[in-house]
Order: C-alpha cells, then sequence, then structure tokens
C-alpha cells in the first residue's frame, strides 16, 4: 500500500488549509496550522501573486493530500472522471468519495483517512462479507462495509465516540456503531463534502 510519507502538518501548512490528516488533533487547539499558519521552511515568505498555473497546481496538490493518493492513483482518477458524462471535477470528487478509506473516514469509524488505510491494510475491514484490503476500493450504494475483527472494532467504536463529536456523518452514509458498520444509503452528492474545494481548477490543471 504505497502512501504519501513525510510530515502530515507541513502539508496543511503548504497548503495553507487544514487537511484532517491526525485524527482527533486536528479538531484541536494542538493543530499545527492553528499555531503557525504559514508555510514550512525558513523561507516562508512568498514572492508576487502566484500564477494562474501555481493556483491550479495547489488545488490538486491539496485534494490530492487531503484524501491521500499518489499523483498516479489522482490522475487515473482523473480519466475516469472525464470519461463521465457529468461535469469532470464534482464526476472526480465524487469517485474519491466512494473509496473505501474516505467511507470509514466520514462515517467516523476511522478518525482519519490514514487510520482507515491502517484499518484496511492490517485486514480488519469486509465488504460484503469478503475481507477487503486495498483502500481505493470504491464502494457502491448497499455495499456493508463492516470492521470485523475485535481490535478493529475496539478502535472504530472509540472513534466513533470521540471523533462523532467533533464531526457528523453525512447523510449518504448509515452507520451502525456498535456493529462497526457502515452502508452507502445513496450515491454521494456534491453538496456532501464539506471542505472548501475548487474542482474547476483541477480540471483546468489537467487540460492543460
Ligand atoms: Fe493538519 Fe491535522 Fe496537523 Fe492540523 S493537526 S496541521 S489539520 S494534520
Amino acid at each position: 500500500m504505497a502512501t504519501i510519507s513525510g510530515g502530515k502538518c507541513r502539508l496543511c501548512r503548504r497548503e495553507g488549509v487544514k487537511l484532517f490528516l491526525k485524527g482527533m488533533r486536528c479538531e484541536t487547539a494542538k493543530c499545527a496550522l492553528s499555531k503557525r499558519n504559514y508555510p514550512p521552511g525558513e523561507r516562508h515568505w512568498r514572492r508576487g501573486k502566484p500564477s494562474e498555473y501555481g493556483l491550479q497546481l495547489r488545488e490538486k496538490q491539496k485534494v490530492r493530500r487531503m484524501y491521500g493518493i499518489l499523483e498516479r492513483t489522482f490522475r487515473g482518477y482523473y480519466v475516469r472522471a472525464a470519461r463521465a458524462k457529468a461535469n469532470t471535477g464534482v464526476a472526480l470528487l465524487l469517485i474519491l468519495e466512494h473509496r473505501l478509506d474516505n467511507v470509514l473516514y466520514r462515517s467516523c469509524l476511522a478518525a482519519s483517512r490514514r487510520q482507515a488505510r491502517m484499518l484496511v491494510g492490517h485486514k480488519h475491514v469486509r465488504v460484503n462479507g469478503k475481507r477487503v484490503d486495498k483502500v481505493g476500493y470504491l464502494v457502491s450504494p448497499g455495499d456493508e462495509v463492516t470492521v470485523a475483527s475485535d481490535k478493529g472494532l475496539a478502535v472504530a467504536r472509540g472513534n466513533a465516540g470521540e471523533v462523532g463529536k467533533a464531526r457528523s456523518v453525512p447523510d449518504w452514509l448509515e452507520v451502525e456503531t456498535e456493529k462497526g458498520k457502515v452502508t452507502p444509503r445513496r450515491e454521494p452528492a456534491r453538496d456532501d463534502i464539506p471542505e472548501a474545494i475548487q474542482e474547476q481548477m483541477i480540471v483546468e490543471f489537467y487540460g492543460r
């Protein structure tokens, strides 16, 4: 399972927004962005106004890092979204929302997408009764995602209690916390994504 390495808070500081990569810490005053809201490195000042290309690149990087996806995979999702009949930017975001790690994160059974990837990678997760160890598995409406092992279930229940106080589960997901189970009721919609994302800029970046 290839992941983005390096300091997580540095990524948020680089993008200038919370990417929610560290679970509950992101919801507290310990969040590094609350204390140091400037890019990492000694030379954190910026020269002049960023170019159009620079802005598009940063938006793409922000979303890619938020969902924890490598460039090659992210571009693959873009190509797939470009073939869809719907708006390409929206289609891209909705593909990302279907990912197994994201479904676990949105359901609050995982404190972060990173923790969700660990639960999946360590084989604690089943989809429709079958063990799935691919974090990029795309979950469809009606699929039953369960955190099946005792260890994983203890983590998921703990998260649901703690994380659930800080953020809410979107309407397209039905969660049974005690069973460690989440089922998409319907397809996610653009309005279900709470983060401020300008997806058109990502489309313009790849369309250059
Ligand atoms: Fe980002 Fe979370 Fe670190 Fe804050 S605590 S900078 S939101 S990873």
